[in-house]
């Protein structure tokens, strides 16, 4: 087996390992080809308040349009876009054309965009941001960044630095999938989040576990407590959406509205649809 032979024989008998190092090698070109050729593209999902019905913000999620492999999702390609730096172009990218689309919509319609540790500890961060506001004419209070616990675990100083200066200009901080990391509550007292975006897991969870949601409610009422947005991530039917609604969630996001569509759609996602509550009234 490889592991007995010499070290660099190793790597070259390795059918196996050969396979994967290859599939690496020509994953990062294609990826890199993709972005000098802007072969990604923004899907956008709703972000709907309950009380009104309103969508009062929609999230912008990557997708990879690839010649051969049809559209990838950002599962596949956001790690290694991580681990070779290529997140810090593409995040470019992706904030530009993000503030460029939501420049279009309703001023009342926010753009909420997904930002990686590695793009955020990157020291042209801040400027990043600011320039892509700049050049698009957003408002800062319409873009909404969305980062995820990772980011604080790392190089916390500089970041939560980079985040302050960043929300004095008026862009709102959101916490994503918020629950699913370490020490989720202690890093609420760290930062001043303006949202918290509760896991999808935790609507899964609620119907099957005996819990029944009484992690969501307390999650929400933390929220409430500290006047931070609560927003539950996931809604996929009638149900789920009256329960969280019962826990006092005041933003959901889910397939129940709408999944992430591309972004000549979004016209046609902020028309008054009939919701449940319409229905009953
Ligand atoms: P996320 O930011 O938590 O985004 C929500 C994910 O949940 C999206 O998957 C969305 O399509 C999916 N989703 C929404 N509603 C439902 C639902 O009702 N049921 C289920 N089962 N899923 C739902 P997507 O688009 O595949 O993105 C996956 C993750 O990739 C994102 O999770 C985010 O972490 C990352 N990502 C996406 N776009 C970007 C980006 O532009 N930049 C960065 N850095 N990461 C991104
Ligand atoms: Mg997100
Ligand atoms: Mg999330
Ligand atoms: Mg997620």
């Amino acid at each position: 087996h490889a592991k007995s032979a010499g070290r660099g024989a190793a790597r070259v008998f390795d059918p196996q390992m050969d396979e994967t190092a290859q599939a690496r090698i020509a994953l990062e070109r294609d990826l890199r080809e993709a972005l000098a050729n802007e072969l990604f593209e923004l899907h956008y999902q709703p972000l709907v308040e309950l009380g009104s019905g309103k969508v009062k913000g929609l999230e912008a999620l990557v997708r990879w349009r690839h010649p051969q492999k049809g559209l990838i999702s950002p599962a596949t390609f956001i790690p290694m876009a991580e681990e070779t730096g290529l997140i810090v172009p593409l995040g470019e990218w992706i904030l530009n054309q993000a503030c460029r689309d939501a420049a279009t919509w309703p001023s009342d319609v926010s753009v909420a965009v997904n930002v990686s540790a590695v793009q955020l500890r990157h020291r042209t961060f801040a400027q990043v941001v600011l320039l892509a506001l700049a050049s698009s004419g957003l408002k800062p209070d319409r873009l909404e960044l969305e980062i995820t616990e990772s980011v604080l675990l790392d190089d916390t100083e500089a970041n939560l630095e980079t985040l302050h200066l960043l929300r004095r200009t008026g862009i709102r901080i959101a916490m994503d999938d918020f629950g699913t990391g370490y020490s989720s509550l202690s890093y609420l007292r760290r930062f001043p989040f303006d949202k918290i975006k509760i896991d999808q897991s935790f609507v899964r969870n609620a119907e099957t576990a005996a819990d029944g949601g009484a992690i969501i409610r307390a999650l929400v009422g933390l929220g409430a407590s500290l006047g931070i947005t609560t927003l539950v991530e996931g809604i996929e039917t009638e149900d789920q959406l009256a329960s969280v609604r019962a826990d006092g969630a005041q933003q959901v996001q889910g397939f129940l509205f709408s999944p992430p569509r591309p972004a000549r759609d979004v016209g046609a996602m902020l028309l008054p649809r009939a919701t449940p509550d319409d229905a009953a009234a």
